[in-house]
């Protein structure tokens, strides 16, 4: 996940370059809506098979003009060659090309099918595929990879809201980039098609267009699966400035969820192989010692005790070294015991922003995923990208 926030002075000219002027034109004429397109990274690969589920059009980016008109299901292996992108039939292309499926056919790449269109492009010896797709109809995508549909109407509100912040964010801060977001954890985890349920499209929805604000700048809205008591600030997980609206905010929701608690037994020689692989030279593990922040249940250190001296890690370092499925939290107790660490500890995730087990418990309290959002983001405001653009100057 990318954490630099964008300087205040140039986030207006970031969000002018995100809106061409058909959108522009579209937006005076639409009632006070919006339509963005999301550029996501489905699949790297030196050579692809691509199949869709209808007729589609190749275009030549770079030339502007087509390429061909594939009939209907035709499937072709896409290749990156020197000189560029080879397209069977049609030749080799220099940029970028992009296949516009025809009326309501999907892109079908391996196993997944995509709603949008599919950018290809080449970087290095490798080819991007790129699902260019409206916000909105990615984030039916999004949801049940984070949580349930099932979750109450204003957990889901809630997640979608957060995720479509998320979304609009990352296409500020990478719009020189080929890509605004992976489809894997690194930004947050996109299925397509095949991904989306009545209660996510239901959500995404009946919150159409609704990002949060701090400021008047989109947020970044960080979330994790279970705080474990309490979020933690920003600045103490990824180093970054402090953010006031990602400060720990305490939680008393979700304690009942499976994620509340964790236990885990390491063998030593399991954890000195796992930190050797991560680059930290050690000798036969002895002790760990972890060290709580001063104002949080939060590991700020460990210390780590082995036959030829002492490594001192961050309790995010350990984490990460360790496997964040292996260690789900920073909030832990360890005992060292017949070659074993006992690992004892609350919550899942890095603990920063919006707490996903909270929102469920929250919701189910009868809060509007309003008031939940503003719990775990303090201080932001529900906006709509109508309003932002509006306030910008980009539309009336
Ligand atoms: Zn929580």
């Amino acid at each position: 996940m990318s954490k630099r926030l964008p300087c205040l002075a140039i986030f207006f000219i970031m969000v002018a370059a995100i809106v061409s002027a058909e959108q522009t034109q579209n937006l005076n004429n639409n009632k006070g809506e919006i339509t963005l397109r999301v550029r996501v990274l489905v699949k790297e690969a030196p050579s692809f098979p691509i199949t869709t589920t209808g007729d589609y059009w190749l275009y030549d980016e770079i030339k502007g003009e087509e390429i061909l008109y594939g009939g209907n299901s035709f499937s072709f292996v896409t290749e990156s060659v020197p000189g560029g992108i080879k397209i069977p039939f049609a030749g080799v292309f220099s940029g970028s090309v992009r296949l516009i499926p025809v009326g309501k056919a999907k892109v079908r790449i391996g196993n997944q099918l995509y709603r949008g269109e599919l950018l290809i492009t080449k970087q290095d010896n490798h080819l991007l595929l790129i699902n260019f797709i409206d916000l909105e109809e990615y984030l039916y995508g999004v949801i049940r990879k984070e949580i349930s549909p099932n979750w109450p109407v204003d957990a889901v509100k809630a997640q979608a809201v957060a995720a479509r912040t998320y979304a609009f964010y990352q296409m500020i801060v990478n719009q020189a980039q080929p890509y605004d977001l992976d489809a894997t954890t690194k930004s947050q985890v996109y299925g397509g098609y095949k991904s989306e349920a009545p209660g996510s499209i239901n959500a995404v929805e009946k919150t159409k267009g609704e990002v949060l604000t701090f400021r008047g700048e989109p947020v970044l809205a960080l979330f994790h699966s279970n705080c474990g008591g309490a979020t933690e600030d920003v600045k103490n997980v990824f180093g970054n400035d402090d953010i006031p609206y990602l400060r720990s905010v305490p939680c008393q929701y979700g304690r009942k969820s499976k994620h509340y608690r964790w236990e885990q037994t390491i063998a030593l020689d399991k954890i000195s192989t796992a930190l050797s692989n991560r680059g930290y030279q050690t000798g036969r593990l002895r002790e760990l010692t972890a060290v709580k922040n001063r104002h949080s249940d939060r590991i700020g250190k460990i210390n780590i005790i082995h036959s030829r001296g002492r490594l001192t890690l961050t309790g995010t370092e350990f984490r990460k070294a360790l496997g964040y499925n292996l260690i789900k939290s920073t909030i832990f107790n360890v005992k060292v015991k017949n070659g074993q660490a006992y690992f004892s500890g609350r919550g899942w995730g890095h603990g920063v922003g919006l707490c996903q087990d909270g929102m469920r418990d929250m919701a189910e309290r009868g809060f509007s995923y309003i008031q939940i959002l503003q719990h775990y983001y303090q201080g932001t405001s529900l906006e709509t990208l109508y309003e932002i653009y509006r306030r910008a100057g980009f539309v009336n």
